[in-house]
């Protein structure tokens, strides 16, 4: 028997994409129109947008962050939210650049109102944190006080232009690989935070994550079918050796081929069944929140300094001795 080649299930037209759980090829057009509708869906089955009137996305000029700002975009007369774009200028050497040019180039196509947060405004860069830590000899990994400054100036951004939420191109991989690490540290507190939507609390703005339930590869597929463009370059400063959360990663994409469907069933038991139970026990309101006495930003630090201000000034202490 001649090899006949895949058709799409919708159309018969030559397939290009297999989606294994789902037993189903697909030609481009019906791919996109696929993709789109698991994002709609996981939007609407997690209220993630509802009463939420301003939208704020954070771009850093990826694959991931590029798709959240295409649906998001294409979505917002659906849902009547406002979109607000936000990428932060962190000041890494060829990096940044790349991803300011690519995130401001797809604002302005999609007419998106946007703002460009400079860490260098506050005093320092990246790469200062990184000499920082030389000097120091801070064995605690970069990509931790990275974290720091985006959720800092994120939520300081969000806060500042009335933003109910601040959506970010996390994707299905990503929450795998946070379930399966903080259950395997124990990091209950963390833990109970992880999904696809974080509400508001204490002076944080809410967190939601549209393409939670959506794979990489998955995303991958959109941009490229798309022609969306997006930074190639992976971050100079991320870590060479893989670690465990990468390694729990690759097993369990291991399982995946095995048994297609397993990521999502993975996350999707998660959310339904534990985290309520652990949500009930552990409440996130329970600890303390105060102000920053120097930047007057919520922090959960008793000592009334935030983690930001606390970077910031040693790192200046270093760069400027
Ligand atoms: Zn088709
Ligand atoms: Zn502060």
């Amino acid at each position: 028997m001649p090899y006949t080649y895949p058709r799409c299930k919708k159309c018969g037209r030559p397939a290009f994409y297999r989606v294994r759980y789902a037993r189903l090829w697909l030609c481009p057009k019906h791919f996109v129109e696929f993709f789109e509708r698991r994002v709609k869906r996981a939007i609407d089955n997690y209220k993630l947008v509802r009463g939420v009137k301003r939208v704020l996305v954070a771009v850093s000029g990826g694959k991931d962050s590029v798709a959240a700002l295409y649906v998001l975009n294409k979505f917002k007369e659906i849902y009547g939210y406002e979109l607000m774009g936000v990428t932060i200028d962190l000041g890494i050497p060829e990096y940044s650049e790349k991803s300011i040019r690519i995130a401001r180039s797809l604002y302005e196509r999609f007419g998106v109102d946007y703002y460009i947060v400079k860490l260098s405004d506050y005093g320092f860069t990246l790469g200062d944190v990184q000499v920082w830590r030389r000097v120091k000899r801070i064995r605690r990994p970069i990509c931790s006080f990275c974290g720091i400054v985006k959720r800092y100036l994120l939520n300081k951004t969000a806060l500042e232009v009335g933003a109910d939420v601040v959506a970010t191109g996390h994707n299905l991989d990503d929450l795998v690989k946070f379930v399966a690490t903080d259950y395997y540290n124990g990091r209950i507190e963390e833990l109970v935070k992880l999904g696809l939507k974080t509400p508001a609390s204490n002076g944080f703005a809410g967190r939601i994550r549209p393409l939670g339930l959506v794979s990489g590869k998955e995303i991958l597929y959109y941009v490229n079918t798309l022609g969306l463009p997006y930074v190639h370059m992976k971050c100079p400063y991320s870590p060479r050796q893989t670690n465990i959360q990468d390694r729990i990663l690759e097993k369990i994409n291991d399982l995946e081929l095995e048994y297609p469907g397993f990521k999502i069933g993975f996350v999707k038991s998660f959310l339904h069944h534990l985290k309520p139970i652990m949500a009930k026990s552990y409440s996130v309101e329970k600890k303390g929140i105060y102000r920053c006495s120097i930047c007057g930003m919520p922090t959960s630090n008793s000592d009334r300094v935030c983690g930001f201000c606390k970077l910031r000034m040693r790192v200046s202490e270093t760069i400027s001795a």
